[in-house]
């Protein structure tokens, strides 16, 4: 099948990957509609992507050659040990890591950049709601107006409003833990000396009822340090979890902030403490931790992808693969597909199940890593692995399933 209109709401991973996947399949005109005015290249975060997982990727198109990426090898179990250990802690296991590390905003202008000529990036364009037959689907814009297409796809993320008219009935759950995340430039680690930390290795420390991961990122103006420190928050009440939302960077509150202090001080090897330390508040926030199945991830002509079809805990490493696997999913739909219906039920097929086994493998991991945390520190390297094997229960490994060809 060639021709046709396609409008895809969010222009984040899924989103711009999703154009691209579209333009390339044949689409006569794709529209991109982000709400955002700012810089989208300036998000700073970090996120990694398995190797096996961007090699498949890499041979599909769907994750461009030449975005840059720090290769990480080896995974660190650490715990504060104020026996025996020095200021690190004590490394009570280690584990194989094949995976690289991106920077959100580099990964970002590498997919955007790739969009073929037929995509139009519209920023600023808010979308209030859609609706659609089985013949064509339509956008209305904050601004008020509407826009008629023959399909749309949601890319919008985890409060998608094209996830509202395909699969009402699904919305994020709080996990009922939250997780500060910060970055900053990797040259501030020569203040504190040498902590033993190869660069291809991540780091997590580990503590009851929470976890930290740490790892090197690639930024604009060179390494940059990425941390996320998965832990319940203050037990006060008064922050409104319950509702998708979040606390961005230079707005997280006093107590959360507070909190944030004494987990470091109380549960962290010195020297992870002050790693963490050296981020400005600026570059740190929180985000609370959310799941979310979708039963479908199609009706009429609506297409759920990315985040908008399924948010998987980060603790599974696997989110924005995922998003590019869509994205190849759906150009392999709209190739081999004659009608528009076609195309809908075969990406359907490709994709429903895939997000759902994700989302429990990622709710173990989050049960093992936070809510219910072992006795790290009495495990040893046997213990540690047969942990691990019970939280993957039967998957092969993190990073997201291999796509079937
Ligand atoms: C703490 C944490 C760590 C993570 N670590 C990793 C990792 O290591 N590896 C990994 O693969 N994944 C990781 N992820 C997940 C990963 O970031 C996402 O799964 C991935 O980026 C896919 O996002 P998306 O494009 O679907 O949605 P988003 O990035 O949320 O993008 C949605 C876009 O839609 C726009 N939008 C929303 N609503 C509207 C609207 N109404 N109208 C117009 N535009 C709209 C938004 O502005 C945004 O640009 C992590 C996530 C978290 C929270």
């Amino acid at each position: 099948m060639r021709g046709g209109t396609v409008a895809v709401v969010g222009g984040s991973i899924a989103g711009c990957a999703l154009a691209s996947a579209a333009a390339r399949a044949g689409a006569d005109e794709v529209v991109v509609l982000e709400r955002t005015h700012g810089r989208l290249a300036d998000r700073g975060l970090g996120l990694c992507i398995h190797d096996g997982r961007a090699a498949e990727l890499a041979a599909t198109g769907a994750l461009p050659a030449g975005i840059a990426a720090h290769r990480l090898t080896r995974r660190r179990w650490v715990v504060r040990d104020d026996t025996a250990a020095g200021p690190a802690g004590r490394v009570f296991w280690e584990q194989p890591f094949p995976f690289h590390s991106y920077h959100w905003g580099l990964l970002w202008r590498g997919l955007r950049g790739a969009t073929p000529a037929p995509v139009v990036y519209r920023q600023g364009a808010a979308v209030t709601g859609v609706a659609g037959d089985g013949e064509r689907a339509e956008v209305r814009l904050a601004r008020g107006t509407a826009e008629a297409f023959d399909l749309v796809v949601g890319a919008d993320g985890y409060r998608s409003v094209v996830r509202e008219a395909v699969c009402p009935e699904s919305r994020p759950a709080y996990a009922g833990y939250v997780c500060w995340r910060g970055n900053f430039d990797a040259r501030r680690l020569e203040a504190l000396g040498d902590g033993g930390w190869p660069a291809e290795s991540v780091t997590t420390v580990c503590f009851s009822g929470g976890s930290c991961v740490i790892y090197r990122i690639p930024g604009p103006d060179g390494p940059r340090v990425n941390w996320v420190l998965y832990a319940m928050p203050p037990q006060t009440g008064r922050l409104p979890f319950d509702d998708p939302t979040s606390f961005p960077p230079g707005r997280v509150t006093e107590e959360l902030t507070t909190h944030l202090g004494a987990l470091l001080d109380r549960e962290f090897p010195p020297y992870w403490a002050q790693v963490i330390g050296l981020t400005e508040p600026a570059d740190t926030f929180v985000q609370p931790i959310y799941d979310l199945e979708t039963a479908r991830t199609t009706a009429g002509r609506l297409l759920l992808a990315g985040d908008a079809a399924t948010v998987v805990r980060p603790h599974n490493t696997s989110g924005a693969a995922k998003a590019l696997q869509d994205a190849t999913a759906f150009e392999d739909a709209w190739r081999r597909a004659d009608t528009w219906d076609e195309l809908l039920r075969a990406y359907q097929a490709a994709r429903g199940a895939a997000g759902r086994e994700m989302v429990a493998l990622a709710r173990r991991l989050g049960r093992g890593q936070v809510e219910q945390t072992p006795a790290w520190a009495a495990m040893n390297h046997r213990e540690a692995e047969s942990w691990w094997q019970g939280q993957l229960g039967g998957a092969a490994d993190i990073g997201g399933q291999a796509m079937t060809p």
